[in-house]
């Protein structure tokens, strides 16, 4: 027997090689917007055939930790962590879709840029059987898919009012007036390897455990 459905839960998947205020202050906002009592962050286990994190998977991990620490708003699951193998957004979504019920809302959260390349997402046409999608701005990429029928997707989903997404389980796309953070990892492991302090761009604690293992030194 499944639980009785709780509010809207939401998850927020990433390869967080390392984890940034671009990732934590967008979703903050969202989360006051959508009334989201909880985000839980899903590291990536990152494919062998894909560019590899620079981080090991425990580094990857114990900085998502540091970075939430003080933070109730987020917790972490380590499911595809653990895992030997890859896993597709989709089989978490379906794995967790069983141990929650079917009538339990459930979103996740990624930012505009994925937004924009979902359609090469496995199986990204059944996403929204599982989950809501719930959008943050990210500058730098368009508000509009260039495919007409991307958008027409689009506009076939979103909602505008957040209430939709708590009254069912799956099924829309909300857009978030989110505030726009210009960082990525990219730029953060970038300046780390020019020896050039990037401090503001991330938790103080988890700046520290970059320093202390030597991380994205050249
Ligand atoms: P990289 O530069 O290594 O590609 P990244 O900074 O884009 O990494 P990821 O861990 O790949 O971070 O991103 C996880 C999720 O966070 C994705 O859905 C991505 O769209 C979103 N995201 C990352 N940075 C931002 C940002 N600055 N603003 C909004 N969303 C972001």
């Amino acid at each position: 027997m499944n639980a009785k459905p709780q509010g809207l839960q939401a998850l927020f998947g990433g390869t967080f090689d390392p984890i940034h205020y671009g990732h934590l202050r967008p979703v903050e906002a969202l989360a006051k917007q959508v009334g989201l009592q909880k985000v839980i962050l899903l590291p990536n286990h990152v494919p062998p055939h894909r560019p590899q994190p620079e981080a090991s998977p425990a580094q990857r991990l114990e900085m998502v930790k540091l970075a939430i620490q003080d933070n109730p708003l987020f917790s972490v699951d380590t499911r595809e962590l653990r895992r030997d193998t890859p896993s597709f957004t989709l089989e978490t979504l379906s794995e967790l879709r069983q141990e929650l019920g079917e009538q339990q809302p459930l979103a996740f959260i990624i930012g505009q840029d994925s937004l924009l390349s979902i359609n090469t997402w496995h199986g990204w046409t059944q996403l929204l059987d599982k989950c809501h999608l719930l959008v943050c701005a990210r500058p730098g990429y368009a508000t509009h898919f260039d495919a007409p029928d991307m958008q027409q997707w689009l506009q076939q989903h979103q909602v505008t009012e957040p209430q939709i997404l708590s009254e069912t389980p799956s099924g829309s796309i909300f857009i978030g007036d989110t505030p726009l953070v210009n960082i990525s990892a990219t730029e953060i492991r970038e300046q780390l390897g020019l020896g050039q302090a990037c401090d503001d761009l991330l938790p103080r604690a988890v700046y520290h455990y970059i320093q202390q293992q030597n991380l994205y030194q050249k």
